[in-house]
């Protein structure tokens, strides 16, 4: 997979790399129009342009919207929707997206359902109850789920979605387009927290949703909500997230190799009772990963340590090279204990760590990780 070109020259100069451009509005002519369209930043802005034309052919679609941050792309497809409407969703997911979901179902903006995802069958059989009752203005699912890494037959839940005349949107983070497009498997919609692997540095909040049909409804909902909502990145943070999309594909598989290496090396430790990785033999969809993935299985997995909630505590304080900190996605290898961080509400094990996978070397992080363990216990 290449992620160069996709219009990332400057045409005025001929440089390689495209400049930044911050003007937040357009001088008309003596005809009254500008030279490219553009009026106002909050629509169009050359340094986006790149990056959204750029994601949208990484995941195979007709068109992709940037926004502020992942929330923020979330806001604009459940505000894309009908008044009261009909949304399914994955039980088990991030966080903060089940916390939004929650809050506008309580404002009464949405009808929420929320359906079991502890394998893949289990949430298309739910998916395909749920359906035939009534069917949904949205089905949004999570796939790899975090921090459980629970997968979804994108392919299954595409076509039940498709035959219940339900739209299908994926937030697709923790597995970008290097390893699955959703897309490619029947989802209408994917949904990225461009603040983790795609920028891939750590240094940007942003989101971006893809649409497979940019004459769908929805997806003119969704541009109109931007424009009237105003969710739109900086000129800087485009240009820096341009810059992270560039080596994607490397920083990617590189990633994915390492986490995988980690992964069956923490099966056999014995302070570890369970890891959780899509690329590992007994997770429990690795038969659908295997299907689904190509170059690698994502950077992030879970474990759980012997010891419960203190042990868990210790050994994410205890690590040197993996450090303690939040998201993913980023060049430095990343620890943290979920439960405390999802708050009361959570039902992550509070024995659960969950790694994000950087681009050190595999055997400093395993001796960063066995040091951490045997501290911890
Ligand atoms: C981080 C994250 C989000 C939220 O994205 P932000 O860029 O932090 O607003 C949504 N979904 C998943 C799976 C995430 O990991």
């Amino acid at each position: 997979m290449c992620a160069q070109g996709a219009g990332s020259h400057d045409a005025e100069y001929g440089g390689v790399v495209p400049g930044v451009y911050p003007s937040t509005n357009y001088r008309r002519g003596a005809d009254g129009t500008t030279p490219e369209g553009d009026v106002y930043s909050r629509d169009d802005n050359p340094t986006y342009l790149p990056a959204e034309r750029l994601i949208a052919q990484l995941e195979g679609g007709e068109q992709a919207l940037l926004f502020s941050s992942g929330m923020g792309a979330v806001a604009a497809v459940i505000e894309g929707l009908p008044p009261g409407a009909r949304v399914l969703c994955t039980e088990q997911m991030y966080w903060g997206t089940t916390a939004a979901l929650q809050r506008w179902e309580a404002r009464d903006e949405i009808r929420l359902e929320r359906l079991p995802n502890p394998d893949s069958a289990t949430f298309i059989e739910a998916l395909e109850r749920s359906l035939a009752v009534a069917k949904a203005d949205l089905v949004w699912l999570e796939s790899p789920a975090n921090p459980m890494c629970a997968v979804i037959d994108l392919e299954a839940a595409g076509s039940v979605a498709r035959r219940h005349d339900s739209v299908l949107a994926v937030d697709a983070t923790l597995a970008g387009p290097v390893y699955v497009r959703p897309l490619e498997w029947g989802a209408d919609l994917v949904m990225h927290s461009a603040s983790k692997q795609l920028n891939g540095h750590g240094d940007v909040i942003a989101g971006a949703v893809v649409t497979r049909d940019k004459e769908a409804p929805l997806w003119s909902r969704i541009h109109e909500v931007r424009h009237l909502q105003g969710s739109v990145l900086g000129p800087f943070e485009a240009w820096l997230l341009m810059r992270g999309l560039r080596t994607l594909p490397l920083r990617a598989q590189a990633a994915a190799a390492t986490a995988l290496e980690l992964a069956t090396r923490l099966d056999t430790h014995p302070g570890v009772t369970h890891v959780m990785y899509p690329g590992l033999p007994h997770h429990p969809d690795h038969s659908i990963a295997m299907r689904q993935y190509s170059d690698g299985f994502g950077a992030l997995l879970s474990i759980r340590v012997a010891g419960g909630f203190a042990a868990a505590q210790a050994v994410a304080r205890s690590t040197d090279l993996f450090v303690d900190a939040t998201s993913l996605g980023g060049p430095e290898s990343l620890i943290e204990h979920r439960a405390p961080v999802e708050g009361p509400d959570s039902t992550t094990p509070v024995d659960l760590l969950r790694l994000s996978i950087g681009l050190e070397d595999v055997d400093d992080l395993w001796e960063d990780l066995s040091r951490a363990l045997a501290r911890g216990r």
